[in-house]
């Protein structure tokens, strides 16, 4: 350890750790390795760390809360809408923002994230198959990898306008998914040091090293890895900034959450969980995609900054089962000149469906094809039974006309493969956004033009998905302990 005078700033009301007060007497703490953000990409690192070079002194800073301690307020009794709490048990702490997701890790190249362009896609493949290796041993074995290798469905979707992405999935559902990451947790705190509710305010090239610097301390180390993902991104923005990285404008998804009867996909879903499904349009021969799939799932709110967007889950255990089936349709919108904040149109468009409908919008599909609101009763009268209490509105008044379109086109080619996708009882929410980070400049090791200083996960605009991010991890991880052997 080595002294450097900078803090002397000690409560004596705080429990803290003999390491944390020698810091603030002044003793820099010096680790090997520091990680930002224990997100998928942030865990699978430590954890690949650890395997790969156990001496080595390694921390974790997380700005949200341990997973034990991560509840969203939000009851729908006294807590209806989000109340911006300082860290938000949705997107940040233990596990990131997929600690509560769905647990889908799609082992693929076709979508999720271009990792196969930095790593190449052979590798990136063998990084996905040896994360799902992980979360087998961790609490996931049992649950069901679901593959389109030789499907029938393929040839049934080309022959409808449709293309059915190449894909294994591992489907762990929500509450597996929280017990893998209860025994990586576990497996890790003797050998790794988290700090949780400590977000990093900069972070600083120094002689040979870095120095990341929270609200009372800094750290110094050989190596620093940054992996804050999707809440992090303004964050992140600032640091490249400061540090001269380069960045550039990523896309926005934007589109709608569609609520079926599960029987409806089930052929589908049942041979191949998720199924992602591209369409071109007719008219503007746009891309519409289907995206997180869950099946006998929930549609649920996320809350991104502030703005109420949608979302869906399913789970694992047949008891916590609906008799629905959701996914998203979506279109991708990339701007570039003179307008470059694809983020921002996509804000924009959230922010007046919150306007409008006050959250989430629900519209059934025989009412936006026939240019009327939804209200309370149709909807009470239809098929399909809501699973998100979301305000009956109209849909046409929020998306732009060739977004809208796009979707009801694909509505309507998806009900040739699943008859009654586009019965008039289907539910649409509004609006499903998927906001991407600005792409960061990293090299083929994924790291920045700073030796030692890598960028991974979603918060590098690399990734958008579990298994991408995760496999960033154990990448960066085996490029790490290989340098320091
Ligand atoms: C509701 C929901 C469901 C999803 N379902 C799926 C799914 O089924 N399959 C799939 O592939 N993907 C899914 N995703 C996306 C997936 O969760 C992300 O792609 C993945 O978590 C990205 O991992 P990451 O480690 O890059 O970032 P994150 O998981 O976002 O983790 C980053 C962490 O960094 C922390 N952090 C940020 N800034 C700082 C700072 N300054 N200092 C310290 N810590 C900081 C954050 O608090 C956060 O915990 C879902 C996302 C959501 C929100």
């Amino acid at each position: 350890m080595t002294q450097r005078g900078l803090y002397d700033i000690l409560d004596e009301d705080e429990n803290l750790s003999e390491d944390i007060v020698d810091n603030r007497r002044g003793y820099m703490m010096k680790y090997d390795v520091i990680i930002i953000g224990a997100g998928p990409g942030g865990i699978y690192s430590a954890y690949e760390l650890t395997q790969k070079k156990e001496d080595l002194k390694i921390a974790v800073f997380e700005a949200g809360h341990a997973l034990e301690h991560r509840h969203c307020p939000i009851d729908g009794d006294k807590v209806k809408s989000c109340i911006n709490c300082k860290s938000c048990s949705i997107m940040s702490g233990f596990g990131g923002a997929g600690a509560f997701s769905d647990g889908k890790y799609n082992i693929t190249n076709d979508f999720g994230g271009t990792l196969h362009e930095y790593v190449g896609k052979k590798k990136a493949i063998e990084l996905m198959q040896y994360v799902d290796e992980i979360n087998m041993k961790y609490g996931g074995e049992g649950t069901k990898l679901y593959s389109t290798a030789g499907t029938q469905f393929k040839k049934l979707c080309l022959q409808n306008n449709l293309n059915l992405l190449d894909a294994s999935v591992r489907h762990l559902g929500t509450d597996i998914n929280y017990i893998v990451l209860e025994n990586l947790y576990a497996a890790l705190k003797d050998k790794v040091d988290f700090y949780f509710d400590t977000p990093i305010r900069t972070v600083k090239a120094t002689d040979g090293g870095y120095r990341v610097v929270g609200e009372k301390e800094s750290y110094d180390c050989d190596r620093c890895v940054i992996s804050v993902g999707r809440s992090g991104s303004k964050w992140m923005e600032k640091v490249c900034e400061e540090l001269s990285i380069h960045t550039k404008s990523n896309r926005v998804d934007i589109g709608v959450r569609v609520e079926i009867p599960a029987v409806i996909f089930s052929h589908l879903t049942d041979e191949l969980y998720e199924s992602k499904i591209v369409y071109r349009t007719e008219k503007f021969e746009d891309n519409v995609r289907t995206f997180c799939m869950n099946p006998y799932g929930i549609v649920v709110n996320e809350n991104t900054n502030g703005i109420v967007t949608v979302n869906g889950h399913s789970y694992e255990g047949a008891d916590k089962q609906t008799n629905n089936t959701n996914f998203a349709l979506l279109v991708a919108k990339h701007f570039s000149e003179p307008f470059k904040d694809s983020n921002g149109y996509g804000e924009s468009i959230a922010r007046l469906s919150n306007m409008l409908g006050g959250g989430v919008i629900v519209q059934r599909f025989g009412d936006l094809v026939r240019g009327r609101r939804s209200n309370a009763k149709r909807i009470a009268e239809g098929l399909v039974e809501p699973t998100l209490a979301a305000t009956p509105g109209d849909l046409s008044l929020v998306l732009p006309k060739r977004i809208l379109d796009g979707i009801i086109e694909m509505i309507y080619a998806l009900d040739k493969i699943a008859p009654g996708t586009a019965n008039d009882d289907t539910l649409l929410y509004g609006v499903e956004v998927k906001f991407y980070n600005m792409e960061v400049e990293i090299n083929e090791h994924l790291e920045t033009k700073y030796k030692g200083l890598y960028i991974i996960g979603d918060g590098s605009g690399v990734t958008h998905s579990l298994s991408h991010a995760s496999a960033s991890g154990v990448y960066v991880a085996r490029d790490i302990a290989a340098a320091m052997m």
